[in-house]
């Protein structure tokens, strides 16, 4: 079980170390280390029957304390932390029962006559070290949740519990943090995190970004070096780490923290004005949802509708799809917290690095070697309809009564578009025979988020009803640099000309069409790209809900007309960094010095 690891005192001296910041924000405080030292007893030969036996019962026994500590945490969990992060750890109670586990496991004991935890490492070690082999980091990250599986079984197979508390606000610092790890631990105590392992996709990243709390990932040896009396800075915008920072970096980042509070106090009150520019253009802001929670606080940062909502996260905590009647709730429950204001669906964006595995296993899904460019989204749709009509009827159902738009995410062709409309036709005729009510008008619109999408935007321009860019992957696509990889975060750069001519190309043939633009990539939530996308002639950014207030101050303190010029400049430009000036030059002129961009 993890434990803290007392280091000896050592005389403070400042080093800093970068890694990637994963969740932003500023924590200054004392580290609390976690570590992994589980005692595993040696390997035993068992020479008896009763012996078999004896260690049977053992594994039994230690499966139904796990899933009683199991159950005890997510309750924890959902009261401290929400549902994002307990459905995390209900993802554990899946591998806790996985047939082949613990089948895998009684055989080593009976055939191999391996003692329980020999039996369970061995097998576990096996599934573990499959994922770890992956080129998916999706699933790369999984092999953390099966060792905290692991790790809970060995700790009651061998009567060892967690054994630590964290008495103070702390930084945690590990190898790699467990959603289980976060679980244990009270959370006003948690300043920030600091780990080895981890990309910005790993649970525990998404936990903290969901919880507003600091986090850098991806510094070497971290625990080596680090030891209990040191003191941590963490910036999880920057991603720099200052170990025993002196006086003067502390009140500096101290005054960053507090201006970055004070600006977000300062533009809490824009949340009821409108979203308009001084000479009167007009820009709808709406907010990026996952889950039913977030809607509150979208609402209260000022969002006038969501204009993405990632259908695709509540298929991670189940084994089969949902019903047409369990989606229909789900989403009526955001549907009516967000009402009057629309919904923009995007229907199931799975593959890549979104893979519900159970769920995709069961159509087909083989690991790729390329999954963004693979078996993903409308793909999936187009060849299993039961992944697609029911989701399409549940929001045709929807559209009676709230107003929603379906979208579809990674099209490139009209073809695909054709077809999927077939597709939303033929349910709309399943409901009309069955009596069902539905909006027989609802918007149907895509995703520009593939370079060969945003070419034929004017083609697929007559298909739709509106469009949104997609720049996270617009970018990858474009400049051939994975999202997810910080080797190549260099390279992936929205503001890069080759891809602000295909947004221009997108946004052009919007209005040539007169249908509605939006964008819902982060470079939405960017406040560096707003007046330049303001002046491009982007209609609406569905943008990170905090980020929305910015974003708004940006659009109110500018005239339509000064953005068009500006970005007629920028588009002008072949060079990058002449851009990402220009781009800082002008948001620093109109916001002040902006923080947290
Ligand atoms: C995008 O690609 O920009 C997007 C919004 O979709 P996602 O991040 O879910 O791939
Ligand atoms: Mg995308």
């Amino acid at each position: 079980m993890p434990t803290v690891r007392k280091k000896k005192s050592r005389a403070p001296e400042a080093l800093t170390v970068k890694g990637l910041g994963v969740s932003s924000g500023i924590a200054i405080g004392p580290p609390f280390i976690l570590r992994a030292a589980l005692y595993v007893p040696p390997q035993r030969k068992l020479t008896t029957a009763e012996e078999i036996e004896q260690e049977v019962a053992r594994f039994h026994r230690a499966l139904e304390i796990t899933r009683e500590q199991l159950h005890q945490t997510i309750q924890e969990a959902k009261a401290d932390y929400g549902k994002e992060y307990s459905a995390i750890l209900e993802s554990h109670f899946l591998i806790l029962e996985d047939v082949e586990m613990i089948r895998g496991t009684l055989k080593h004991i009976q055939n191999s006559r391996l003692d329980a935890e020999s039996a369970l490492s061995a097998v576990m070690d096996k599934f573990k070290h499959s994922f770890l082999k992956s080129n998916n980091e999706y699933l790369r990250e999984r092999a953390t949740d099966i060792e905290d599986v692991k790790r809970r079984l060995l700790g009651n197979l061998s009567g060892q519990q967690r054994s630590f508390v964290v008495e103070e606000p702390s930084i945690i610092v590990a190898d790699t943090i467990r959603p289980s790890d976060i679980a244990g631990i009270d959370r006003s105590r948690i300043l920030g995190f600091l780990s080895e392992a981890g990309g910005a996709l790993s649970h525990f990243a998404i936990v903290a970004r969901s919880l507003n709390i600091p986090a850098v990932v991806g510094i070497a040896n971290v625990t080596g070096f680090i030891g209990d009396h040191d003191t941590l800075l963490v910036d999880g915008h920057s991603g720099n780490v200052i170990i025993n920072p002196d006086d003067r970096a502390v009140r500096e980042y101290r005054r960053r923290a507090e201006v970055s509070r004070r600006e977000d106090a300062e533009l809490e009150p824009l949340a009821e004005l409108t979203c308009e520019t001084r000479d009167r253009h007009a820009v709808l802001l709406t907010a990026n949802v996952e889950l039913a929670e977030e809607v509150e606080a979208a609402l209260r940062y000022g969002a006038r509708g969501i204009g993405l909502y990632r259908t695709e996260y509540m298929l991670f905590s189940e084994r089969e799809l949902p019903t047409e009647e369990q989606q229909y709730r789900e989403y009526l429950t955001i549907a009516q917290k967000m009402y009057p204001y629309k919904i923009t669906m995007r229907t199931f964006d799975v593959g890549g690095d979104k893979i519900p595995l159970d769920i995709l296993a069961s159509r087909g899904y083989v690991r790729e070697d390329n999954p963004f460019l693979g078996w993903r989204a409308i793909r999936i749709a187009l060849e299993c309809p039961e992944f697609f009509m029911p989701q399409v009827r549940a929001i045709l159902r929807l559209s009676a009564t709230h107003p929603v738009e379906i979208m579809l995410p990674m099209i490139v062709s009209v073809d695909e578009v054709r077809s999927l409309k077939r597709m939303i036709d033929e349910a709309r005729r399943q409901l009309s025979d069955e009596g069902q009510a539905f909006n027989p008008s609802i918007p149907v619109g895509i995703m520009i988020e593939t370079p060969g999408a945003a070419l034929m935007a004017d083609t697929l321009a007559r298909e739709t009803d509106f469009f949104s860019i997609g720049t996270n992957d617009l970018v990858q696509y474009t400049l051939a640099a994975d999202r997810g990889n910080p080797k190549v975060a260099s390279l992936y750069s929205c503001f890069h000309p080759g891809v602000l001519q295909l947004i221009r190309q997108t946004i052009d043939a919007a209005n040539r069409h007169k249908i509605h633009v939006a964008m819902c990539g982060e470079m939405a939530s960017n406040p560096y790209a707003t007046v330049l996308l303001v002046g491009m002639g982007l209609m609406e950014f569905s943008a990170l809900p905090p980020r929305l207030p910015k974003l708004k101050k940006l659009i109110r303190g500018v005239d339509f007309s000064y953005a068009r010029k500006l970005a007629e400049q920028i588009l002008a430009m072949d060079d990058l960094k002449e851009i990402e000036q220009t781009v800082t030059r002008e948001t620093k002129r109109l916001l002040g010095n902006i923080t947290d961009a």
